[in-house]
Parts: C-alpha cells; structure tokens; sequence
C-alpha cells in the first residue's frame, strides 16, 4: 500500500471516531486533499484511495497539475489570497473558491464565471482570530458581504472558511470553529440563507472543527506528508 493510501485510510479512522464520539454522520465530512507543492501523481494516487476533491494555493501550480490530470474526475478548490488579476482563471477552471474575503474578488469572479458552468461554489474567509495582518472578513463586515454575495448571479455563496491561529489547546481550537458555526446560522437566520458550508479544520485540529460541526476538512501534511 502505498503511503498516501495508508495516510488516508488513517485519516479516514480518525475522522469516523470523531464523528462518533461528537455524535455526528462521517458523510456529513467532506474530506479535501490539499496539494500545494505536491506532484500530480500524488494527487492521482488520492483519487485512487477515493478523494475527489482536491485544494490548491497557487493559481499557476494548479493549472499545471489540473492539465496532466484531466482524465480523473477530480472537484478543484482554490485555497489562497485571490488576486484581482487572477480571478478569470479561478472563475474559469475551480469549482469552489474558499477564501473570497472582498466584494470586488466575488463581483470579478461572478461576471468572468463561463456562462456554460454552474455558478461558482464560495465561501467567505472569515479572519476569526481578528488577527491584523491576516487575511479574511472581518467579523462585523460578515453580515454586509455575505448580503452583498447573495445578489451575484454565477457564484453561490455556500459557506465560511476560516483558518485560525495555530494552537495546540484543544478548548482554544473549538472555540474558533464554534464561533463561526454560530457565524453562519446568524447569517442562514438574519438572511434568510441556507449555507451548509464550514470549511474548518487541518491536519492538527481536525478532531476540533469536526467536534464543531465542520462539513468540509482541508488536510494537507496528514495526507502527503510533509511540505519543503
Ligand atoms: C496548506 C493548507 C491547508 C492544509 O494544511 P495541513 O496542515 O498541511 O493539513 C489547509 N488549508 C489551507 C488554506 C492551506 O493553505
């Protein structure tokens, strides 16, 4: 078996005692394989061990795997700061964006969508650690952006993304991911809206964001290993 097989087939454990001990489906947890500085073929050994869907930082990077791999049914997430001048790539070759923090990003990415796709799947970055350098909404902004979202016509707003700071308590870590649960039922009720989105959660806090209700896991190291 190879490694990558093994560590999901791990991760997969990991994931399923989890969900049982915080009373929640495993279905309910979609598992994200984060690929930056990772080769194409690693990623073609993931989907061999059944992951479809797959994260990537880089807009260059991305394409270039996306391009030796378009024999596999493969879902692609973009993970990293969207530059204005990128999004014509993002909206024309991603099928979810997690980290729209800005209006502009989410008004570019919605007029450059290919009229021939589905509306682009994105979550709102929320800088949850309210840390000054961070990217991500601020909280007290959510409210209005999300709103704002909503009226675009070629991407659906699906949910929050965070990425808090890295700690290695574990009532910290659930504190983070349950405030944006709260976060996002606020805004379901104040909205109207039905996101069902929580993209929360890494290699070392997984067991945190599932306990706190994440839907989608982005897991990088503990899937490839280690990164250079
Ligand atoms: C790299 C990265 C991950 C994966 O991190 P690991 O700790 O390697 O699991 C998840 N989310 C984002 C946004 C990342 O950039």
């Amino acid at each position: 078996m190879s490694t990558i097989t093994d560590n999901i087939n791990k991760l997969r454990n990991q994931i399923r005692s989890a969900a049982a001990t915080y009373q929640r489906s495993a279905d309910g947890i979609k598992i994200l394989a984060v690929s930056k500085t990772h080769s194409a073929s690693a990623i073609a050994q993931a989907h061999e061990a059944g992951l479809f869907d797959i994260g990537e930082n880089y807009l260059q990077e991305a394409l270039e795997k996306q391009a030796q791999l378009t024999h596999l049914p493969l879902t692609w997430h973009f993970l990293g700061p969207v530059q204005s001048n990128k999004t014509k790539a993002i909206a024309e070759n991603f099928t979810w964006v997690h980290t729209v923090d800005r209006l502009k990003v989410a008004q570019r990415l919605s007029a450059q969508r290919p009229a021939h796709l589905p509306p682009l799947n994105i979550c709102v970055q929320v800088n949850i650690s309210q840390e000054a350098t961070k990217s991500g909404c601020a909280i007290d902004e959510l409210t209005e952006l999300a709103s704002a979202i909503q009226n675009l016509d070629n991407v659906t707003l699906r949910g929050l993304m965070i990425i808090p700071q890295p700690s290695t308590d574990f009532t910290e870590q659930r504190a983070a991911f349950r405030q944006t649960n709260l976060l996002m039922q606020e805004l379901n009720q104040q909205l109207g809206l039905q996101l069902d989105t929580l993209s929360m959660g890494m290699s070392d806090d997984l067991e945190a964001a599932i306990a706190e209700g994440a839907t989608c896991i982005r897991i990088g190291t503990a899937i490839f290993g280690q990164r250079n």
